[in-house]
């Protein structure tokens, strides 16, 4: 190795939260980082891209973005096929920037097979992130709860086979007396990168360098990160490499790191899409409203959960974006939001349907197998309708729609903690066989029972940023 190279102590890849609250606990201690994140602004793309297909169907949330999108799947070189509705951003933020603002607090049930000393690692992180970031919701000895609309509260609680479960939002919980989602600042009061970076890291020193990732190498101990921005390409060296790209990216850099060309499943959950007609107004007055109701089954083999949501302007927009021919309805459609109900049903990850497999001149292919799961959908979807109306809180009409694999937005699975052969980490996130690269993002847990993984995943961001610096 050259003398004259520049050492760095931790590199880190990325800057979704994943890697920023990473970065808020690793600050504590030590006094500044160097972090890899893309914030490249290319528009020019060739008509074929492969991924045109998946910028037809963005959800509400990432409207405009389309660049950002292209330039992930471009860049990274991903070749997603047609069946296969994955997606990602290029840009400050990630997809993290987006997320739909709900955690799951169900965070043990997925990590039953760790050491007690990380489960309880684990647990104290995720208080940690609660408080930190002031969120609303429950979870065990954490009690900053918010009030939720009383269009769902229930009777006959005990006989049905499903039940409506707490959970945590992304919100800052400011409001003292009446705690209600509605009065949050949807701009301001966000558990979003923008946010958390301007309240805990902005006077940090930390290197941001306007790159992506190529490619990774060792060289004895030290690992080189190869780089480019497009035009130049430059490497960076480190001593340690923390891995928070997503798990798409991460899993690509790591086979091409390892040189492994088989296929491997990317675990994610099934998502089917419901639209109900609720018996009376459910009003809210945010733009993107956070669903208020998680409903699970008791027990059972084929888990799921389902939120609901009242509907709002950028739903609307979206579906019109989607089928053009609704657009002269659209007032019709704004004033009849308060009587719909949106409802995502995210299924178990034994659905899974993605696969990954790196193949020649470094292209990531990803693709869905022929595989039907129309009878889970029919079963969950009959289970939840029925207990809506049975509730009395629905007319008796549906519209289900099945977006295609990937369009969940969740993606993990690939590297898992305690797994087998090269392709997995240890309880502390490195890689198999490789000390000083550790992965930090959803790449390294089976999300079963947790349907909305954010929290777990950022909780053990949080332990492995404590862990590095003892
Ligand atoms: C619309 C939507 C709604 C969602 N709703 C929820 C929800 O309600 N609850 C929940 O738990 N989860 C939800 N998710 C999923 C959640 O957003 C992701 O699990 C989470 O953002 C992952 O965070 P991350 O930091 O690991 O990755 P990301 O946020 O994707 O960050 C990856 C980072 O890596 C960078 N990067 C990419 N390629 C490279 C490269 N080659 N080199 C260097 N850097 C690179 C990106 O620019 C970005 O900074 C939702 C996602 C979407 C899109």
């Amino acid at each position: 190795m050259n003398k004259k190279i520049k050492l760095i102590d931790v590199l880190v890849i990325g800057s979704g939260l994943s890697s920023l609250v990473f970065l808020h606990s690793y600050l504590k201690k030590r006094k500044n980082v160097e972090v890899i994140s893309p914030n490249l602004n290319f528009k020019k793309f060739d008509n074929n891209n492969t991924v045109q297909h998946i910028t037809k169907i963005l959800p509400p949330q990432m409207i405009g973005t389309d660049e950002k999108v292209k330039n992930y799947f471009r860049l990274n070189k991903i070749n997603l096929s047609e069946n296969c509705k994955v997606f990602g951003s290029l840009e400050f933020g990630g997809l993290s920037n987006y997320w739909g603002l709900q955690i799951d607090p169900n965070i043990l049930n997925d990590i039953k097979n760790l050491s007690s000393k990380t489960k309880k690692e684990i647990s104290q992180s995720f208080i940690e992130l609660l408080k930190e970031f002031n969120l609303a919701g429950k979870y065990q000895n954490y009690k900053n709860s918010f009030k939720g609309d009383n269009f769902f509260s229930i009777t006959n609680k005990d006989k049905s086979s499903l039940q409506f479960e707490d959970f945590i939002i992304g919100y800052k919980n400011v409001l003292n007396k009446k705690k209600k989602i509605d009065d949050v600042n949807e701009i301001s009061d966000k558990f979003v990168p923008k946010n958390y970076y301007n309240k805990f890291l902005k006077k940090k020193k930390i290197k941001f360098h306007n790159f992506f990732v190529k490619k990774i190498k060792k060289h004895g101990k030290i690992i080189e990160v190869l780089c480019s921005d497009g035009n130049v390409n430059k490497s960076f060296y480190a001593k340690k490499l923390v891995i928070g790209s997503g798990t798409v990216v991460t899993t690509k850099l790591i086979l091409d790191y390892l040189k492994i060309k088989k296929e491997i499943k990317l675990k994610h959950h099934p998502r089917l899409f419901s639209l109900y007609f609720s018996s009376k107004k459910w009003s809210n007055k945010m733009s993107f409203q956070p669903s208020q109701v998680h409903l699970k089954p008791r027990k059972g083999t084929e888990l799921f959960t389902a939120d609901f949501r009242p509907g709002n302007k950028l739903i609307i927009d979206s579906i019109i974006q989607f089928k053009k021919y609704l657009a002269i309805f659209k007032p019709i459609l704004n004033y009849f939001r308060f009587n719909m109900i949106f409802s995502n049903t995210l299924l178990n990850s034994k659905f899974s349907n993605i696969y990954l497999k790196l193949e020649n001149d470094n292209i990531l292919r990803i693709y869905s197998k022929n595989k039907k799961i129309d009878n889970v959908f029919k079963y969950t979807s009959n289970l939840v309708f029925n207990f809506l109306r049975k509730q009395k809180k629905i007319l008796p009409l549906r519209i289900n729609y099945f977006p295609g694999y990937g369009s969940d937005f969740h993606y993990f699975g690939t590297l898992q903690i305690g797994g087998k052969g090269k392709l997995s980490v240890n309880e502390k996130c490195q890689l198999t066989n490789n000390k000083n690269i550790y992965i930090i993002d959803g790449s390294v847990f089976n999300f079963q029972k947790n349907k909305y993984p954010l929290g777990l995943i950022l909780a053990n961001a949080k332990r492995i940023a404590k862990r590095i610096i003892d």
